[in-house]
């Protein structure tokens, strides 16, 4: 078996709907392209609104039989995919790599990171519970009830094209609700894979519905416009999720929203400077940099910073750039043209704005979208490139010479995501955390994500949760009930 055989599996690259694969209504398809070489991997079906609402329409259908399943037969469906995903990992792991560009080490790493979250929310599934009380003043006895909010919509981004979308599904089969689930238009691939896997572990048809179709837009609107969808959970960028939210009023569905970052990595002049080198190139360069959760500035006390900008400089440089899929490889390819393009002009600004560019700086030549390793020291707080979400290989420094100017640096963005902390002062620690206005904080380390945690952000990072015992709140709603006796 290789990736690609994944979906063979399938018979088809097409819409899944009430747990049947078929064309779109219009009989359009779109092209995937390989990220390292620009070739054409495959074709799957363009949905349009009408394959949307049919989408939906399972959704509906399938909504009050699957809220009545219970809870440990939701479970053990999410239980046995985990296990499928886990006996098919490297199949999995080509596949998102084909699709994405990542390593094939990094794209097994979502593999376990993804269906770590049908594993968790399993758990989870048994797990829903109200409460009973006696009302302050006695007599009354006030119970409250959990359900599914209901039908959800699913929009998920190409950079973890199995894990964003497992996160969102594992907590909503746990707790009982349906859901179409439109993945990006540059990674559909996993997606489909995913919705076999699911049916194989005995999802009944209709509770996941999968719509692949090059607008995105369209059929949001669509499917926001009616009231049966009661739920939206969007991670991709800032502004498509203030579209997103302003259309959800309309209809008052629920959402939750993992928007952009621009996570700062802060290095006290206390820190294993070795330690933090090591944090920073898993901060940085985990998905080559395409992560919300990305280091993306470098705040480093200037008494350690030359030290720690020639040590990263080292790792960064001596990193080898390629298919993610050929052996050796370190670093895959961008996405597309337009990110190489982007990452480029940050880097070309900065250094025409006095940053020393330590390593890197270029694209090479095509075919692939591929941009190499680059450090930049002595980057300005107000360069675009530390204001902005990079999405790419590139680590700018910026320097500081106390606690609160660093605190300051780190909470002067819009955004509210993933931070990090490189410290040896348990004191420092515990005020730096606390003053950091981010959803997390990774403290001498350079991941956080943890399915058992809650991932989530502030600001222009979104609201919302997930993983954690959090993550399952996002799909349920209260009943209270009161009782007199
Ligand atoms: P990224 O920068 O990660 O591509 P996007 O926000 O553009 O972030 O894309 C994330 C997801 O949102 C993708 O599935 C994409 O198809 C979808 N998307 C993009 N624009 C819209 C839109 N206007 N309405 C609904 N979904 C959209």
């Amino acid at each position: 078996m290789t990736g690609l055989d994944l979906l063979a599996k399938t018979g088809s690259r097409g819409l899944f709907i009430g747990g049947q694969w078929r064309e779109s209504a219009t009989g359009a398809r779109f092209e995937v392209r390989d990220p390292a070489d620009e070739s054409v991997i495959t074709d799957v079906a363009d949905g349009d609104t009408h394959d949307a609402m049919a989408a939906l329409d399972a959704a509906v259908t399938a909504q009050a039989g699957w809220a009545d399943t219970p809870p440990r037969e939701r479970g053990e469906i999410l239980r046995r995919a985990f296990e499928a995903i886990m006996d098919q990992a490297d199949d999995f792991a080509e596949l998102i790599s084909l699709e994405m560009g990542k390593t094939l080490a990094e794209a097994k790493g979502e593999v376990g990171y993804g269906a770590e979250f049908f594993r968790w929310f399993a758990e989870e599934a048994v797990r829903i519970h109200g409460r009973w009380m006696q009302a302050p003043a006695g007599g009354s006895r006030l119970l409250t009830i959990r359900k599914p909010v209901g039908p959800c919509l699913f929009i998920t981004p190409w950079n973890f094209p199995l894990a964003m979308g497992t996160r969102k599904i594992g907590p909503a089969v746990a707790a009982g609700c349906t859901m179409v689930v439109k993945p990006a238009e540059l990674t559909p691939l996993t997606m489909l894979a995913l919705a076999d896997v699911l049916t194989e572990a005995g999802l009944p048809g209709g509770v996941l519905n999968v719509v692949t179709t090059s607008d995105s837009k369209s059929l949001s609107a669509t499917l926001m416009a009616d009231d049966r969808l009661r739920k939206v959970s969007f991670t991709g960028s800032t502004p498509v999720g203030k579209v997103l939210v302003r259309q959800s009023a309309d209809e008052l569905q629920r959402v939750s929203m993992e928007l952009g970052g621009n996570a700062p990595f802060i290095v006290f002049e206390d820190a294993d400077v070795a330690a933090a080198v090591d944090g920073a190139m898993i901060a940085k360069m985990r998905n080559m940099g395409e992560a919300c959760t990305a280091a993306n500035r470098f705040l480093v006390h200037e008494s350690v910073a030359r030290e720690f900008a020639d040590l990263l400089a080292q790792r960064m440089g001596s990193l080898t750039t390629g298919r993610g899929q050929t052996p050796g490889t370190d670093v895959g390819p961008l996405i597309n043209a337009d990110a190489v393009e982007s990452v480029g002009k940050l880097v070309s600004d900065a250094v025409q704005d006095g940053a020393e560019l330590v390593t890197g700086g270029e694209a090479p030549e095509g075919p692939g979208h591929f941009y190499a390793p680059t450090v930049l020291l002595g980057v300005s707080a107000e360069a675009r490139i530390v204001n902005e979400e990079i999405f790419g290989p590139v680590a700018p420094i910026t320097t500081f010479t106390s606690d609160d100017e660093a605190i300051a640096m780190a909470n002067a963005t819009e955004y509210g995501l993933s931070s990090y902390v490189y410290t040896r002062d348990l004191a420092r620690t515990v005020k730096v955390a606390e003053a950091l206005q981010f959803g997390m904080v990774g403290v001498n380390t350079g991941l956080v994500s943890n399915p058992a945690a809650p991932f989530g952000g502030v600001k222009a990072s979104g609201f919302g949760r997930e993983g954690g015992f959090e993550g399952i709140e996002e799909y349920l709603d209260t009943t209270y009930v009161a009782i007199p006796v």
